[in-house]
């Protein structure tokens, strides 16, 4: 009987993509979906925030108690795996670049420290994605910017993207077996093919003519990206109708203490054209960084009311030893950024549901992703959720909603 192994992913889309390439790496072990059943455990470890580092040390413990074998891998193993290694719990740490050496790594009689290239360009080609009704598709990986709260250059290395023909040959296979949704993602994805004469939009025009590709999604892409090869693509009917673009702040002189490479002029501008197109908008926002004075957040919550905003991905400023940031004052305490995001929150709770009311006479194309045993639930071209109730298993099908209901938080409709 092989020895079961099960993966825990913290973290961001590239993960969940690295975690895909080891499953498909093992042969000698079977991989599981139930922890309690598992013989080892991968921590595909994040190192993104003090917090993060705290929740994967946690986590080890627990499986330590259970006396689970432990190997630990992502971008934790850059920042914490000497130490972690060192504590005894953990029998094997490997940086990502050893990731495709995981079958022969697991069965290593001593314990190894094997960290690997933080430079490496990733060729691994995965046949699915296990548990998942759309396919993660990593073209890229590092950064070159210096946000100067992240740590996330330091960990996962300087911006290279993978080989075009691999990345095709990747969307082909997947979409012969049955994905027709494919996000795109990486560390900075809109930072693909810089430097080498390709670009993400050119990528996306040939991946769209792989038979079976239905809906392209893009990760998480910088207001600076959304350039001229960019805007020819925005009226493509495989384009997801949802673009999600980092602002961070929209406060100017927080921009300038965080190192952001965009400006609240040109996001507004940038927005604006994108909300003129039909488009649900998403961004990435730090409450709480330092700097961030009562004036500048109330400027700020000004601000933020011209980007057209629809959905969002708010995090509270955490504190990444080895940053910039981590020395600035005077810092935010805890009780005023839990308020600030709460009426952040509320903002884009609002302006969602008024976009989704507005929307409401255009048909929802629909990807089926789960059902709860009552409810069917998923997402529509603009990434909102619909709860749907159906007598037929429509769970991985594609479904087109002209009538449903808007509600507080997601749509609802009969199939
Ligand atoms: S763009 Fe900024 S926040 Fe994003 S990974 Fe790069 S340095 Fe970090």
């Amino acid at each position: 009987m092989k020895p079961k192994v099960y993966f825990k992913t913290f973290g961001c889309r590239t993960n969940l993509f690295d975690s895909q390439v080891m499953m498909s790496a093992l042969s000698d072990y079977e991989v599981t979906e139930d922890e309690s059943q598992a013989d080892i455990v991968i921590v595909n470890s994040c190192t993104v925030t003090n917090g993060a580092d705290v929740s994967v040390r946690g986590y080890i413990n627990q499986m330590d108690k259970q006396g689970k074998k432990l190997f630990l891998t992502g971008c934790g193993a850059h920042t914490k795996g000497e130490s972690l290694f060192g504590a005894g719990k953990i029998q094997g740490v490997f940086g990502p670049s050893e990731k495709m050496k995981i079958n022969t790594l697991l069965s290593r009689e001593s314990r190894f420290y094997e960290i690997g290239d933080l430079n490496y360009i990733d060729d691994a080609i995965v046949d699915e994605f296990v548990g998942k009704s759309r396919a993660f598709i990593k073209i890229q990986e590092g950064c070159n910017f210096r946000c100067s709260y992240c740590i996330i250059p330091f960990v996962r290395g300087d911006a290279r993207s993978m080989d075009e023909a691999k990345i095709l040959e990747q969307v082909q296979r997947l979409a012969s077996n049955g994905f027709g949704e494919f996000v795109l993602t990486g560390t900075n994805v809109g930072s693909y093919g810089q430097g080498e004469g390709r670009n993400i939009a050119e990528l996306m025009k040939k991946m769209s003519l792989i038979r079976g590709v239905r809906r392209i999604r893009v990760g998480s892409l910088e207001p600076i990206q959304i350039n001229e090869s960019f805007r020819e693509i925005l009226d493509e009917s495989w384009l997801e109708r949802h673009l999600h673009i980092a602002i961070q702040h929209s406060s100017d002189e927080m921009l300038r203490l965080m190192n952001r490479r965009n400006r609240h002029k040109s996001d507004v501008e940038l927005f604006g054209m994108l909300s003129e197109k039909g488009f649900a908008l998403g961004t990435d926002f730090i409450v709480g960084h330092p700097g961030e004075s009562e004036a500048l957040w109330s400027e700020a919550m000004e601000n933020i009311r011209n980007l057209h905003l629809t959905h969002i991905h708010p995090f509270t400023y955490s504190k990444r030893d080895g940053t910039p940031s981590a020395t600035m004052k005077p810092e935010v305490n805890g009780a005023v950024s839990a308020q600030r995001m709460s009426e952040l929150n509320g903002i884009i709770d609002s302006n969602n549901r008024r976009f989704r009311e507005k929307m409401q006479n255009i048909p929802l194309e629909v990807l089926v992703e789960s059902f709860d045993g009552e409810y069917y639930t998923g997402y529509d071209q603009f990434f909102n959720k619909i709860i749907i109730r159906s007598n037929e298993d429509i769970t991985g099908e594609w479904i087109t909603l002209e009538h449903y209901g808007v509600y507080d938080e997601y749509n609802m409709a009969k199939f």
